[in-house]
This record gives C-alpha cells, structure tokens and sequence, in this order.
C-alpha cells in the first residue's frame, strides 16, 4: 500500500525541529520582553535526552521515548511538573513539560501510548 515503506527520518527531523519552535513560540507568546532568554532556557530541557546513551541503540525513530528512557518514565515527569512551584525553575519546568509532550505526541503516531 502506498506509503507503507516510507522511512521515518524525515518525521525524526521534525521532531527534533519542533523541540526548537515549540518552546520558541511559548516564549515569543508568554515571555515577549525575554523570549530569547526563555526561549534557550526552555530549549535546553533537550538535555534529557542524554539518557538515550543509556539504550541500544541510542536513536531508535520507531521507540516510545515515554516510560523507556529513565529521564522520560513517569517518575521524571511527576518531577518536572513539581518544578513549576519553583519559580527560578518554572521555565525550565516549562521546557522539560513541551519536551515530554512533544515526545508523548510521538509516541501516539507509533501507536504506543
Ligand atoms: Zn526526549
């Protein structure tokens, strides 16, 4: 059927893409006087996925990060959601969330969530 064999690289890359815009435009929308600060702030909440060289492989574009990766179970995100009553972390809270969200969002196209 058609489309069946496409490969997921290009979803990968958007992915990867909207983990960069989507705390962009949460930054230009709700911070506008420090959009670029928040903006790299929230941004770097791409630092959890440090824990992808703890799997084999490391980047698997067919893998649930959600409830796989340590940084991504559960427990972490329960973590990230108390980080918002912390107001020197609440950007940071924010960005780790848009992160988590945006990898559940994925998880739902591979059907595993
Ligand atoms: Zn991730």
């Amino acid at each position: 059927m058609k489309g069946e064999n496409r490969s997921p690289m290009p979803l990968a890359i958007l992915h990867i893409l909207l983990h960069v815009a989507i705390p962009g435009a949460a930054a230009r929308l709700a911070f506008r006087d420090t959009w670029l600060t928040s903006w790299l702030i929230m941004t770097s909440a791409m630092i959890i996925d440090v824990d992808h060289l703890l799997a084999t492989p490391i980047f698997d574009p067919n893998r649930c990060s959600i409830g796989f990766h340590p940084l991504h179970s559960n427990t972490a995100i329960i973590a990230y959601t108390l980080l918002l009553l912390v107001p020197k972390l609440r950007l940071l809270s924010l960005g780790l969330l848009i992160h988590v969200g945006l990898d559940a969002l994925d998880c739902l196209r591979m059907g595993a969530a």
